[in-house]
């Protein structure tokens, strides 16, 4: 599934990795396709670090190694990262919920700066500052397709970028077009404190909804009022169905926005109003369970959907359009990236222990 954007790799023993000395090359030298920048400068580290998983497992089992960055491939740009965000969804991948051939680069979302340009890329150059969404991005340098590339524009830096790409898309997809949230609609959010939580949160309550957040403990409930949520409850504490009832009336929401899956999916089906649309898109909690129509059916004929961000931004222009709603709104500061916390890449096994922990608040990052 991966690309393979490396020529070699050399295992390291355990603790972080030794940094490599960057050597200054001249771009259009040993890399295709920059004769359109010539004699652009940049650095090019000689060797770079990748976090590579050889088999499925804990935290443990993400390996440093040091490798030697390859050319780009015709249609790729290679960028040497700034920053990386981290997801749930690198849980999954680590323990195999989502398998994938092994061994294989974890991280789905970076930004960074282009080193080089393959020969039939149009569009970018050397120097650019872009972001994207595409596995094997925990890694100081590497060659990406670049048609799954953006360019961050001004007024959004590289971190917010990075914790933007695969979070922020996921919250635009979700409010704007799995279920399109109108002015004035009760809806849940599940795991409101969290990366995608605060910022679906946030924008939700710019398109003028009435934000039920639920979260994990006090200090998170206080973060997520502070980012959107009219009301937060705390799972564990709170009667989640009868709250959800007393604060809409009886009538229930629009639409949950479920992403803690298996401890918590049938209450959210019935937190819902008649023709509401249930949202199951994570399974922090683990999957959740099978589920007969009928339960649709008893609870008022509601809508079921288990969308995933790859299908929504399948094509180019899909990607262009989201990311361009997404940046403006960024721009607005009508959404606030948080970065509640960053760890140097070389401890990403720590950054994992702490979002399953259910530590972390906001989006983190990775740091090359
Ligand atoms: P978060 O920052 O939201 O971290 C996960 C949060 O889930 C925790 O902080 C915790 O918040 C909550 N949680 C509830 N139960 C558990 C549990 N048993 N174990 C661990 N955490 C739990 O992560 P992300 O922002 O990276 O992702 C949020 C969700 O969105 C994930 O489930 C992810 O899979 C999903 N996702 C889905 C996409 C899609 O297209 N389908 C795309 C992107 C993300 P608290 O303590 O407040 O309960």
């Amino acid at each position: 599934m991966i690309d393979t954007p490396f020529k070699s790799a050399t295992h390291c023993t355990a603790g972080p990795a030794a940094r490599p000395e960057p050597v200054r090359t001249l771009c259009g030298g040993p890399y295709d396709g920059v004769a359109d920048s010539p004699g652009f400068v940049t650095e090019i580290t000689a060797m770079a670090l990748v976090v590579r998983l050889h088999r499925y497992g804990g935290p443990e089992a993400l390996t440093l190694e040091q490798i030697e960055p390859s050319a780009p491939a015709p249609d790729e740009v290679q960028i040497r990262h700034t920053a990386i965000g981290l997801n749930y969804i690198d849980v999954y991948d680590r323990t195999g919920l989502y398998a994938t051939p092994l061994p294989v680069v974890l991280g789905r979302e970076a930004a960074g700066v282009i080193t080089a340009v393959g020969r039939r890329v149009r569009g970018f150059r050397a120097g650019d500052r872009v972001a994207y969404v595409h596995p094997g991005a925990y890694c100081e340098v590497r060659n990406v397709p670049a048609r799954h590339v953006v360019k961050v524009p001004a007024g959004i830096s590289d971190r917010e970028a990075a914790a933007l790409m695969l979070k922020g898309l996921t919250a635009q997809y979700l409010l704007r077009r799995t279920y399109r949230v109108q002015r004035g609609d009760p809806i849940l959010v599940h795991a409101a404190a969290g990366g995608v939580g605060l910022i679906l949160t946030q924008w939700a309550r710019a398109l003028g909804a009435r934000v039920i957040g639920v979260v994990g403990s006090e200090a998170k409930a206080e973060l997520a009022r502070k980012h959107g949520c009219r009301h937060v409850l705390i799972s564990g504490r709170d009667d989640i169905v009868a709250s959800v009832k007393a604060l809409t009336k009886g009538a229930g929401v629009a639409v949950v926005y479920d992403s803690v899956g298996k401890d918590t999916f049938m209450e959210s089906l019935d937190c819902l109003r008649p023709l509401g649309m249930m949202v199951t898109y994570g399974n922090a909690s683990g999957p959740p369970p099978a589920v007969s129509p009928l339960e649709l059916s008893k609870r008022g004929s509601l809508f079921l959907t288990r969308p995933t961000l790859f299908s929504y931004i399948a094509t180019r222009a899909e990607l262009e359009a989201a990311a361009k709603e997404l940046f403006a709104i960024v721009k607005s500061r009508k959404v606030r990236v948080r970065i509640g916390q960053s760890y140097p890449l070389s401890e990403v096994a720590q950054a994992h222990r702490d979002l399953e922990a259910r530590r972390t608040t906001g989006s983190t990052v990775l740091l090359p």
